[in-house]
């Protein structure tokens, strides 16, 4: 862990690089930008309306993610916001009245010490937008195998809600949550969910890289 201190050598291939560098411009040309991808609800399946991403989930981006999310360097955070920033301006941000970051688990959350995607929000977003109030009901690992699909579902639509004191800043806004990577849908789906029965007026997702 010691060159990680000293901060010399590229966190993914070990190559020298400036002291204030975290990956090396080698690694960074693996980066691979997608298309705008502008996902549209249009079937009405999903609470949220349009979601935007960046990156192509590939070697690099997995690397950065588990570095960031698992290895607990949290440094990261800074060249993951300068990722979104270079495809998504911030007028693109202030369309929206809130920003909400994905919660964690609590134990997770004790287990890592912080919340990474609200730790890349607080790089660039201000904090009085920062919606912060979503909290996960239960842990996703309890569920029974015994049940049926369809209770499975439901089971998982049904793991966030929003804070009481705080649904009342909801109604007519427009939301954006953000993840840093878009699946199935299934979670954010399921965070979405109460914002849709908040009334808010639009619901979108922004997330760094997808893996369809
Ligand atoms: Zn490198």
């Amino acid at each position: 862990m010691i060159k990680y201190i000293l901060g010399n050598s590229c966190y993914i291939c070990d190559n020298k690089i400036n002291c204030n560098d975290l990956i090396c411009d080698n690694c960074l040309n693996d980066i691979t930008y997608i298309p705008y991808i502008n996902f549209i609800n249009s079937n009405g399946n999903f609470y949220f309306n349009n979601v935007y991403t960046l990156l192509e989930y590939n070697d690099i981006l997995k690397k950065i993610i588990h570095l960031y999310k698992f290895e607990n360097i949290r440094s990261l955070s800074k060249l993951l916001s300068e990722l979104i920033l270079k495809r998504y301006s911030l007028e693109f941000f202030n369309q929206y009245d809130y920003i909400v970051p994905v919660p964690l688990h609590n134990k997770k959350f004790k287990k890592r010490g912080f919340n990474q995607t609200l730790k890349i929000l607080q790089e660039f977003i201000d904090e009085d937008k920062l919606f912060n109030a979503v909290f996960k009901i239960k842990n996703t690992k309890q569920q029974s195998l015994t049940k049926s699909k369809l209770e499975r579902k439901e089971n998982l639509e049904n793991i966030f809600d929003i804070e009481i004191k705080e649904i009342k800043h909801i109604k007519n806004k427009n939301i954006l949550l953000f993840d840093d990577i878009f699946t199935t849908g299934a979670t954010l789906n399921a965070i979405a969910k109460p914002f849709f029965y908040s009334m808010a007026n639009k619901i979108d997702i922004l997330t760094i890289g997808v893996s369809l």
